[in-house]
């Protein structure tokens, strides 16, 4: 099995270059964000929830978001692996997601590939994805720098404990989208 977390912040790219990675080693991907926004879309208890911290630009508090990946990690895959998008963000969701993939699949994350790119990029970047995206958080600059903020308040301590593990690879963010997946790729062949 090959589990990848996909790692970097937000506007870095992780939903595409997921998506890329997923298709080429046969992955399912599973996106946090994207599972928030399906919630609100359909209106639900969790969606109302998430709803309040995500407009705010804030992270969703970690025991809502480990049992959402938990009850999506145990649908029935026929999948090489998996591909974590925007997950884990805060030290327990790490924790949390060693665990899970311990008890679940009877297996363990493979690497951690990061994506780097500038904060000003990143600002960029996601004013300009908010022109057509819909999503309330890429609308406003201020929301946008807040979950800048969280990211290096919460989710930048993540990298260390995969560095720790010796699982912690950067990858240059900015440039060709389809180099930067040639680079991803050629980092998971190297473990595979
Ligand atoms: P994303 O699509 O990954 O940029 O996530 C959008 C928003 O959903 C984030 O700003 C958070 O409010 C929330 N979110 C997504 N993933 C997580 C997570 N792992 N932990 C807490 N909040 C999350």
């Amino acid at each position: 099995m090959i589990n990848i977390v996909l790692f970097g912040p937000p506007g870095s790219g992780k939903g595409t270059q997921a998506q890329h990675l997923s298709e080429k080693f046969n992955l399912k991907q599973i996106s946090t964000g994207d599972l928030f926004r399906y919630n609100i879309k359909n209106e639900t208890e969790l969606g109302k929830l998430a709803k309040s911290f995500i407009d705010k630009g804030e992270l969703v508090p970690d025991q809502v978001t480990i049992d959402m990946l938990t009850d999506e990690l145990r649908k029935p895959s026929n999948t090489n692996g998996f591909i974590f998008d925007g997950f884990p963000r805060t030290v327990a969701q790490t924790e949390a997601l060693e665990k899970i993939v311990r008890q679940e699949l009877n297996s363990e994350i493979s690497i951690c590939l990061s994506l780097v790119v500038d904060d000003e990029i990143l600002v960029q970047r996601l004013i300009k994805r908010g022109e057509t995206s819909g999503r309330t958080d890429d609308s406003d600059v201020e929301i946008i720098r807040n979950r800048i903020k969280e990211y290096y308040a919460k989710t930048a301590e993540v990298a260390e404990l995969y560095k720790k593990q010796g699982k912690y690879v950067e990858v240059n963010g900015v440039g060709d989208i389809s180099e930067i997946s040639e680079k991803l790729f050629a980092e998971v062949e190297k473990i595979k």
